[in-house]
């Protein structure tokens, strides 16, 4: 007889450990390329002689920090484990029955339908326009009485594309405001649109209580590994986050880290200027290919390949470059370092390949 587990999981695919084999190139998760600052290291080493101790629950100082950054109050902003944990505790502090539902484009990030599940709630799916892009209208006309969260992934994963203030406002002014609407800005720091369109949630969002922004610091600031996200919300959104936050969940080390992030900060944005020039050389190579790739706002692009995305994946991966394809839909490819961006520009744009992929 074997133990009694939820029969819904079923359907989750079990986690397989990413691929990666040695030697490759790995251009499949959107990291940065670039290791910790010294500053950041050091930081790292020093908290290390404390972890014998908890770390603070509240993550006090980290909060304090991001809200002097951002101009908010300490009580507007929430840490979680990496901000796909604050994913999961959105849908745990909004949903309560399989009734409720959870509103997000598709394609867009991965974790949106499995915490949504996991949480008990429905997944609406809004496909993307033509330009695989968010369709904000019809994600605002999808909405219903049992729509609890919406989220917006801006610049989306893994098309890359991004919606621009004036459109933003104008879908938060269409959903009603007892709607949660999650702006997941993962990628925000490597979007260059125009600053009067330049779309920072955590802006649009004051005085807007149903709005939270999600940002991480696995991204621009280079701490995948460490797990380190935050939210910045109304208060009551804020309060009910921390109630459902697994305790102690956001180390010690992730805490300082994040923290000597913040300070050294002008640093580690100056080298998005270097992912970004990276992703639009990439961009235009391959459009000059054949490929068809939509304009990025992130550090990765996208290649709607459709069915054969599966086939490209693998070979790749057999060129020793390792990228995600997903489904029948496409494939992403993140910026990395110009000499692993080169490798994988020579395999996708070398003849036989573009005779075999570019219809
Ligand atoms: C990478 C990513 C995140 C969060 O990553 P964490 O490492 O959990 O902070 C959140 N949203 C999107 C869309 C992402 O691509």
């Amino acid at each position: 007889m074997s133990a009694r587990i939820r029969p819904d999981l079923e359907s989750i695919p079990a986690y397989a450990p990413g691929r990666s084999s040695p030697g490759a190139v790995k251009l499949a998760s959107n990291e940065s390329t670039f290791g910790p600052l010294p500053s950041v290291a050091k930081a790292i080493a020093e908290e290390t002689e404390l972890l014998n101790r908890y770390p603070d629950n509240g993550s006090g100082e980290l909060r304090a920090a991001l809200a002097q950054f951002h101009g908010v109050e300490i009580a507007n902003v929430v840490i979680g484990c990496g901000s796909v944990a604050l994913c999961q505790e959105l849908v745990q502090i909004t949903c309560s029955s399989p009734e409720d539902e959870v509103l997000f484009g598709w394609r867009s990030f991965e974790a949106y339908p499995i915490v949504t599940q996991i949480g008990h709630a429905t997944s609406v799916q809004v496909p993307l326009d033509a330009e695989y892009t968010h369709d904000l209208d019809a994600m605002a006309a999808a909405v219903t009485d049992r729509t609890r969260l919406v989220f917006v992934c801006n610049p989306n994963n893994p098309t890359g594309t991004a919606h621009g203030r004036g459109a933003l406002i104008r879908f938060l002014d269409a959903i009603p405001d007892h709607v949660v609407v999650a702006l997941d800005e993962a990628y925000y720091e490597y979007l260059r649109l125009p600053e009067a369109d330049h779309p920072n949630g955590i802006e649009i969002g004051r005085g807007r209580p149903n709005v939270v922004v999600l940002r991480t610091f696995s991204k621009a600031y280079g701490l995948a590994g460490l797990r380190a996200g935050y939210a910045v919300g109304d208060p009551e959104l804020i309060t009910a986050l921390l109630k459902v936050h697994i305790p102690f969940s956001v180390n010690r080390l992730a805490q300082v880290a994040a923290i000597a992030c913040l300070q050294a900060r002008h640093e580690l944005l100056e080298r998005t200027d270097h992912v970004v020039a990276e992703r639009d050389r990439m961009r235009a190579a391959l459009a000059a290919a054949g490929y068809r790739v939509p304009p990025s706002h992130a550090n990765f692009v996208w290649l709607p390949l459709g069915a054969a995305s599966a086939d490209f994946g693998a070979a790749s991966a057999e060129a020793g470059v390792l990228v995600r394809p997903y489904g029948t839909d496409g494939v992403r490819v993140t910026a990395g370092d110009p000499h692993e961006n080169d490798r994988f520009l020579a395999f996708a744009t070398a003849p036989e390949t573009v005779a075999r992929f570019v219809g």
